[in-house]
């Protein structure tokens, strides 16, 4: 039976890019959304829609019986979770199968092992990709910590197994640090992921992010879709993201590329996925796996001219891969901005009434984003409200055109990062594609 009726698990652009997707493909949409998201676009867009709590998330978009009454009540077949919320969460994913409706992502099994950052690296390596040296699964004494510490070499990053969002992640620069630090690293981990498994790897000193789109069809076949560079970070949060990375060869591409496709392959993985990884002196190294589609995504989608969503939809209906390895292309170069209510240079939030909007336009210029003006930004979730993501036959082309589109956006009433991105496309660095993961945080700290 082909999904007729798509219930979407979440809320903002996200939201609205996978209706979008769904109605090119001729399937209903099934909205769910907390009181606070009653006017939301993706809302108003959707054929159905369903209250399912309170502002707070937990109560909402989180809540996983809410969502299943909300499928079982609209008649949905099959549940789209986007990223964040419960995109990452097996049991969700194996509610959802039990209750007979199909979900948009990958088994249950796959999201769980590669939600476990020790067992993720475990696999990782028996897959055969490049790992990060460090210590070999969980560490579970000081002892064993300064033994693997002092065999790596410091400094050391001490990391959460049920991590994400670099919480519970910690520099240990020597031996007298690692007991306090560990410490900390353990009960920040508790008190955030319910789970104090703690692991060292060796810290990268200046390392880039580069990661790679995988597909698989759940059945042994599996194709990658290039990288993307998210090197340009605060505070582990991704600004600004760009395929093809400008560091990598096409030859790496297709190396790296097969190593990542094969993993997958002999896997069975089902459905989209990242692979990310720190990227040092030509190096690769593992540090995780994201088993969802990611808020980059378009820059994959515009240089290969692939609709991911659509692609996900697809495999979860039991459909092969759109496209075999051979025939994906990588044509220019696309850059994407993440638009957030705050403050573009201190981060405050800035929440409120959008009084104005206007999404640039033009060739090869894309905006997802939920915004109209009237719109009122709630304070509850995410300040992400908009992508601006720009295409060009080269990296200098895409990055002229991005800057034009930065200066006809318009989002007035609410503080926004676009002052961020226009600085940034000023800067020497940035046009030269000569940035770590480093890089932002020490402009920040120069500029204020
Ligand atoms: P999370 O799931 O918390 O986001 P990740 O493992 O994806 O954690 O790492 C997040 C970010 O932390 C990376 O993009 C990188 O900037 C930094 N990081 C992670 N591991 C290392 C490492 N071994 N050395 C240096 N930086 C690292």
């Amino acid at each position: 039976m082909p999904i007729t009726r798509l219930l979407i698990a979440n809320r903002g652009e996200i939201a609205l890019r996978i209706h979008r997707a769904a109605h090119e493909m001729g399937i209903e949409t099934v909205a769910v959304h907390s009181t606070a998201d009653a006017d939301a676009m993706h809302v108003r867009l959707a054929n159905h829609a369903v209250c399912i709590g309170p502002p707070n998330a937990a109560q909402s978009y989180l809540n996983q019986a809410a969502i299943i009454a909300a499928a079982e009540i609209s008649g949905a077949d099959a549940i789209h979770p986007g990223y964040g919320f419960l995109s990452e969460n097996a049991q969700f994913a194996e509610i959802v199968e039990a209750h007979g409706i199909v979900w948009v992502g990958p088994k249950p099994e796959h999201i769980r092992t590669m939600g476990d950052k020790v067992e993720a690296k475990r696999t990782a390596g028996a897959l055969g990709l490049p790992l990060v040296p460090g210590s070999d699964g969980a560490i579970h004494s000081t002892e064993e910590a300064a033994r693997v510490a002092e065999q790596i070499g410091y400094p050391v990053l001490v990391k959460a197994a049920s991590g994400g969002g670099g919480r519970g992640m910690k520099v240990i620069a020597s031996p007298d640090q690692l007991e306090s630090l560990i410490g900390q690293a353990k009960s920040e981990a508790k008190s955030a992921f319910g789970d104090d498994t703690v692991y060292l790897e060796k810290y990268l000193g200046n390392p880039r992010h580069i990661e790679f789109q995988v597909f698989g069809d759940g059945n042994g076949s599996a194709i990658h879709l290039g990288e993307r560079d998210c090197s340009l970070q605060r505070r582990h949060q991704k600004v600004l993201e760009e395929a093809p990375s400008p560091v990598l060869s096409a030859e790496e591409r297709a190396r790296m590329g097969e190593v990542v496709r094969k993993a997958m392959a002999d896997m069975g993985y089902r459905g989209a996925g990242t692979i990310e990884f720190l990227w040092e002196d030509g190096q690769f190294y593992f540090i995780e796996m994201n088993t969802r589609l990611q808020v980059e995504h378009p820059v994959t989608e515009m240089i290969t001219g692939l609709d991911l969503v659509r692609e996900q939809i697809r495999i979860a209906d039991g459909k092969p891969l759109s496209v075999q390895q051979d025939e994906i292309e990588f044509h220019g170069h696309a850059i994407e901005c993440r638009i957030n209510a705050e403050d573009p240079f201190n981060f405050a939030p800035s929440p409120g009434k959008v009084t104005a909007y206007h999404a640039a336009g033009g060739m090869h210029v894309r905006v997802d984003s939920g915004l109209y003006a009237g719109y009122q930004i709630p304070p509850y979730y995410d300040s992400m409200i908009a992508k601006l993501i720009v295409y060009g036959r080269t990296r200098e082309g895409c990055i002229m055109r991005l800057r034009r589109a930065l200066e006809e956006m318009v989002i007035d009433g609410v503080r926004t990062s676009i002052p961020l991105h226009k600085a940034l496309l000023q800067e020497p660095d940035i046009l030269d594609g000569d940035y770590s993961i480093k890089w932002l945080e020490e402009w920040l700290a120069e500029r204020n």
